[in-house]
């Protein structure tokens, strides 16, 4: 039978649910338990696939194709567990499907409603596929006392009643503010977010209360006896040196007893927390550093490369170095007296990630070119890879060689596919459709030439199976061309169509991959193109 907790957050936004809950199920998941988590988000986006990466930071992608919330990135690389289309939903999604039934008559004349049709569909999307885990976390987006947010409230007050005892638990995301006027902690927000909870029918187990500073006994007394809760239950959330540190310092804190105490289980085994151990010995000692340049359009908010970020950290984990990131807003590239040397060459390696749209493109050629000549450690991810054959196009005679995402060109190098098969068979796109989920999206196999670079790089595999998010291919018909000047279609789709990785032989590390590796890789499991790229800038520090 599993057991479901319901994380909900209160006083402002950015409190770090997603990390607390991916948290809280490492450490369930280090006591041997099955853990999946979900997200419910409230807007009315059917998916975040068509909202901006500055309004919601990245899109992350599952193997079966869904645009999720950045969170399930979290969710992911904290415990392993791949996420599904099924781990998250919007209110948009919900309302969708209720009025395609409504409209298909399934209703059978009934008047359609929030209560009890809405919340049927959360809490049916709550409980499905359920069987075979110990522990469900829900992650409720948003701030206790949004309009949008009640459906969702409703659904889980109502799952409370119609579950058994001991099957759900409520586990509410506080903030407790350090007024340094004043020199205090302060716990009002605190009750006033619960009692807006308690409003709604939800009586919180355990309050996760963030804080900058020490929350001494006297104050976690108040919040007990305030907000009806057990003084064990009040667990303190102070700000972590890193994210990787944060289950840890949970554990330490009593959070997964109190939990496990609040379903009532009380034999349960001691956490194996050694993979946490090792992570965050690797972090804090690294035994030295490389700087990567990341050329791209949203470098103004890191949240927009969230899993790239995360991948490249990964890579220095692997490597045991500290990793700098150096966010480079490729348009600066674009300007008249640009020194793009100045810029590039103090770093060990260039990485350009995937993005959208034609703004940045020509400095992103240009830092393509930079690393070629160079020889400095090159990764092209998606739009990156896509940047690398434009390049390399040029450089073979193509003076106009171009993307079509950016307009109409003579040379496509990378041009829109509108037909491609899969084992479901033949997918269609529409040149001018819809924009909302109809990318080439999720896993999809690639075949690697035996003895190439990136074969190597992959242990020696032939077959990968890695994440896509894309519109565009880059134009086979190139092939030959791009082959001569050295740019090796090392990767390609099993049917021999569509390129998924270049590579160039005569470069120290030089890889373009049309998918994104970062959204697999793993703190204890690090991605291997990472790996391998962080371990080349290593080699490319100790050479300038
Ligand atoms: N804009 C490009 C495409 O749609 C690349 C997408 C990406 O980098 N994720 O093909």
């Amino acid at each position: 039978m599993a057991r479901y907790i319901f994380i909900t957050g209160g006083v402002v936004s950015s409190l770090g649910k997603g990390l607390m809950a991916a948290s809280l199920a490492a450490l369930l998941q280090a006591r041997g338990y099955k853990v999946r988590i979900r997200k419910f988000d409230p807007y009315l986006n059917v998916d975040p696939g068509t909202m901006s990466p500055y309004q919601h930071g990245e899109v992350y992608v599952t193997d079966d194709g869904a645009e999720t919330d950045l969170d399930l990135g979290h969710y992911e690389r904290f415990t392993g567990v791949s996420a599904r289309q099924s781990d998250n939903v919007t209110s948009g999604r919900v309302y969708q499907d209720i009025i395609t039934r409504e409209r298909r008559g399934d209703y059978l004349g009934a008047t359609v409603q929030v209560i009890p049709h809405v919340t049927d569909e959360i809490k049916a999307f709550a409980l499905a596929d359920t069987d075979d885990l110990d522990f469900v976390l829900c992650e409720i987006g948003g701030t206790v006392g949004d309009i949008e947010s009640l459906p969702f409230m409703e659904a889980i007050r109502q799952l409370r009643n119609e579950l058994e005892p001991f099957q759900t638990l409520s586990v509410h995301v506080t903030l407790v503010p350090y007024i340094a006027a004043a020199g205090e902690l302060k716990t009002k927000p605190t009750q006033h977010s619960v009692r807006e909870l308690a409003s709604l029918g939800i009586k919180p187990d355990v309050l996760l209360c963030r804080s900058e500073h020490e929350i001494p006994l006297g104050e976690r007394r108040k919040i007990a006896n305030f907000c009806n809760v057990r003084i064990e239950s009040v667990i303190p959330a102070l700000d972590a040196p890193s994210i990787y540190s944060v289950p840890l310092q949970y554990h330490q804190e009593g959070l997964d007893s109190e939990v496990l105490r609040g379903f009532g289980i009380t034999d349960a085994p001691e956490p194996d927390l050694s993979r946490w151990d090792d992570v965050t010995d690797r972090y804090f000692n690294p035994e030295g550093e490389v700087t990567i340049g990341v050329v791209g359009k949203y470098v103004g908010l890191q949240d927009a490369y969230k899993s790239l970020n995360e991948a490249l950290v990964h890579g220095g984990l692997a490597n045991r170095v500290k990793v700098n990131i150096q966010w480079i807003d490729a348009e600066v590239f674009e300007q008249e007296d640009a020194d793009i040397t100045a810029q590039l060459e103090p770093l060990h390696g260039i990485l350009v990630p995937g993005g959208f749209g034609e703004r940045g493109s020509e400095g992103k050629i240009a830092s393509v070119r930079f690393a070629r000549e160079r020889g400095v450690p090159f990764f092209g991810i998606c739009l990156g890879m896509q940047m690398a054959c434009v390049e390399s196009a040029r450089l073979a005679g193509h003076t106009s060689a171009s993307s079509t995402e950016f307009g109409e060109t003579d040379e496509p190098v990378v041009g829109i596919i509108t037909e491609w098969m899969t084992e479901e068979g033949l997918q269609e796109r529409e040149a001018g459709g819809d924009l909302g989920g109809t990318m080439r999206l999720g896993a999809y196999d690639a075949k690697l030439s035996a003895n190439s670079h990136v074969s190597t790089i992959y242990g020696g595999a032939t077959e990968i199976s890695e994440r896509h998010r894309h519109r565009y291919e880059v134009n086979g018909a190139y092939k030959d061309a791009l082959e001569e000047t050295g740019l090796i279609f090392s990767g390609m789709s099993p049917d021999g169509l569509l390129p998924e990785i270049v590579e160039r032989p005569d470069h120290p590390w030089f890889v373009g991959v049309q998918f994104h590796p970062e959204l697999k890789s793993r703190p204890f499991e690090p991605h291997p193109l990472f790996d391998g790229f962080i371990s080349a800038a290593l080699t490319q520090s100790r050479l300038v």
